[in-house]
């Protein structure tokens, strides 16, 4: 569904990305995982159209994306939830979900979807007219995906969505992830909890200093020596 072929990406002379190739199939999910700086929201960012790509490719459903612009990709269903929660402080949860469905071309069941989603997120019905600013980094973290899933996602991109979070808030998140996936969404997940995004993932992808060190299934990067020491924390 979605690729990327030999992609590499610099800030200047920084290389961020070298020759990473990656591939996602529908009804997936995928993790990266790497350490600080390892190029994880440079590969998001590659995706999104937000960095443009030095050399290579990137492919949805085989056509070119990697020269499009950020907004025509998510009109193609590339939604990315931001890091550290990045909602709109001053808006309502309510409104900040309505964000979520500005590009999308078939507005007439909104309302109705928007009423799903707080079905799904009940904390969220429940504090509708509530500012997300003043809402728990948990709350946020629910509102930044709800407001993802507005959008009808092709591919949901998470970026770190356990950054900062409480254990038990992080299992609520887990959950989440596994009913979006039993529902078919293919899912690029960004962690450096790499013991928790392999235990969400069919396949991941390992990213050291801008290159796939590591690729494979995400049961048996979970059983790998080298994952063990560097990744894992046993
Ligand atoms: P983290 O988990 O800390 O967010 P990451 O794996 O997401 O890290 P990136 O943010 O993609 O890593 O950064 C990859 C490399 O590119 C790093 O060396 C970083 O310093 C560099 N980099 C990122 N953004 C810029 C920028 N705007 N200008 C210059 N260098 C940048």
């Amino acid at each position: 569904m979605l690729k990327l072929n030999n992609v590499s990406v610099k800030y200047g002379n920084v290389i961020a990305l070298e020759n990473v190739s990656m591939e996602i199939n529908e009804g997936e999910t995928i993790s990266i995982v790497g350490a600080n700086g390892a190029g994880k929201s440079t590969t998001l960012k590659a995706i999104s159209g937000l960095v443009k790509c030095h050399t290579g490719t990137i492919e949805l459903e085989d056509q070119l994306l990697h020269k499009s612009e950020p907004e025509a990709i998510v009109r193609k269903g590339i939604i990315q939830v931001p890091e550290g929660r990045r909602v709109f402080p001053q808006m309502t949860v309510f409104e900040n979900i309505e964000m979520g469905a500005t590009l999308r071309k078939d507005k007439a069941n909104i309302a109705k979807e928007i009423k799903e989603i707080f079905s799904r997120f009940p904390r969220l019905k429940e504090r509708s007219k509530q500012l997300a600013g003043t809402l728990s980094g948990g709350e946020q973290q629910m509102l930044a995906i709800a407001r993802g899933l507005i959008a009808k996602p092709k591919i949901l991109m998470l970026d770190e969505p356990s950054l900062g979070l409480a254990p038990l808030i992080i299992e609520e998140i887990a959950r989440l992830i596994k009913e979006l996936q039993k529902g078919g969404m293919t899912i690029l997940l960004i962690e450096q909890n790499a013991r928790m995004a392999l235990k969400l993932s069919n396949r991941a992808y390992v990213l050291e200093t801008g290159r796939v060190a590591l690729e494979g299934n995400a049961q048996t990067l979970l059983n790998d020596d080298f994952m063990k020491k560097a990744y894992l924390g046993a």
